[in-house]
């Protein structure tokens, strides 16, 4: 078994679900036990650790890998540590033809294990970087409001303090290059979708269900609302592509009007997930929206349906340090994804992300999720080739 086998398995064996998708208190919530595993496993092979605490009882472990001589730039390696939830038996690692089953196996535990076994197994070896310092950020919650790597990009300048307390008084360099752990199939990744989730309500006029010709139902509206959405918007949508992601899209989710049938309905609101391409902004979408249902007489009101604004990311793949990576993994052109992830919050912090890791996200959120145990060995040889390229 190899060690990476192994730091995926006993971190399977460790349960991490968001708290979001558990109730109170439940024994399988928080990234805690993972956090403390991690930062074990770190310290042993000489890294320094730090914990940055985010939320009671939830912080980010960040563990750092000084170069040979002064820090002239910093990358990073941020998988994030939670998971969905599960039943019990799924966390418990089985090993099936040359697959690791269980829960998190690569959403993103998978990518955690290659990242901190390769940074694990420079940290041992001679060989490091001169003068790039390598950080692994071990990110909370980002299956849901990615509470980690949001406290990560505010605190970002702050980390060479904390660092400065344990002793190295090396300052923390710009940090160049993030590496986001998301099962992309060991491509590198330089762009991905947003999210945008908003409400539409549209308002008419109660009445008696025995006279509905004296009111104005809501719901009538709506379901006009409704078609314009599947129809026209989505064929808007279809012909604004981006190179590497396709079309956005629109998704009506939820829909919630009317109290029973005797009362012509006054409210009728709708939940819409839009995923968005780089560029697009909410206020374009709404906009968009808007023009579209007053071209058909039709109006809604807009609101916003999540406060956690998940934007699309797009990094220039031309920036010599993704261009270095590419070439590492052998990869002429960078490629797409559809989800969204921690990449986009770190980018707009002003960190340059990629995302990468073993894993196909076909399995992932799935019952049964599992990793090849060859790609997952093959990723943190990849990582281990990069990160022992850098000046
Ligand atoms: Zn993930």
């Amino acid at each position: 078994m190899t060690r990476t086998e192994k730091l995926l398995a006993e971190l399977i064996a460790l349960p991490s679900v968001n708290p979001a998708f558990l109730p109170p208190r439940h024994p399988n919530a928080g990234e805690k036990r993972v956090a403390d595993f991690l930062a074990a496993t770190a310290a042993r092979a000489g890294l320094d650790v730090e914990f940055q605490k985010v939320l009671p009882g939830r912080s980010n472990i960040i563990a750092r890998l000084l170069p040979k001589n002064k820090i002239k730039q910093t990358i990073l390696l941020a998988p994030h540590l939670d998971t969905i939830g599960a039943d019990g038996t799924k966390f418990i690692p089985q090993r099936k033809h040359g697959r690791l089953h269980g829960r998190g196996a690569c959403d993103t535990k998978g990518s955690a294990a290659a990242m901190l076994a390769a940074l694990c197994e420079l940290a041992e070896s001679k060989s490091r970087p001169q003068e790039t310092e390598i950080i692994f950020a071990g990110l909370i919650d980002e299956e849901h409001a990615q509470a980690g790597s949001r406290a990560f990009v505010g605190q970002a300048s702050r980390l060479s303090l904390t660092f400065w307390k344990k002793g190295d008084r090396r300052d923390a360099g710009p940090m160049v290059l993030a590496i986001v752990g998301e099962p992309t199939k060991l491509q590198v990744v330089t762009a991905h979708k947003g999210s945008l989730w908003l409400q539409l309500e549209t308002r008419g006029n109660a009445a008696h269900g025995a006279t509905p010709q004296l009111g104005k139902n809501a719901i009538y509206e709506m379901a006009r609302v409704v078609e314009v959405l599947e129809t026209d918007y989505a064929e808007q949508l279809k012909k604004r592509k981006h190179r590497l992601l396709g079309a956005g899209t629109v998704n009506v989710g939820a829909i919630c009007g009317g109290t029973q049938p005797n009362i012509v309905p006054d409210r009728c609101t709708i939940s819409i997930d839009r995923r968005t391409l780089p560029g697009e902004t909410e206020n374009g979408v709404r906009r968009e929206i808007n023009l579209l249902l007053a071209a058909k007489r039709l109006s809604a009101k807009i609101s916003r349906a999540k406060l956690a604004p998940a934007p699309p990311l797009e990094t220039d793949f031309r920036l010599p340090l993704v261009q270095s990576f590419l070439r590492s993994v052998e990869q002429s052109r960078p490629a797409g994804v559809d989800y969204f992830c921690d990449a986009a919050v770190l980018s707009a912090g002003g960190i340059p992300s990629v995302v990468f890791g073993p894993g196909d996200i076909a399995q992932a959120h799935t019952a049964d999720e599992w990793i090849s145990l060859a790609e997952l060995e093959r990723g943190k040889n990849r990582l281990v080739r990069f990160l022992n390229s850098l000046s």
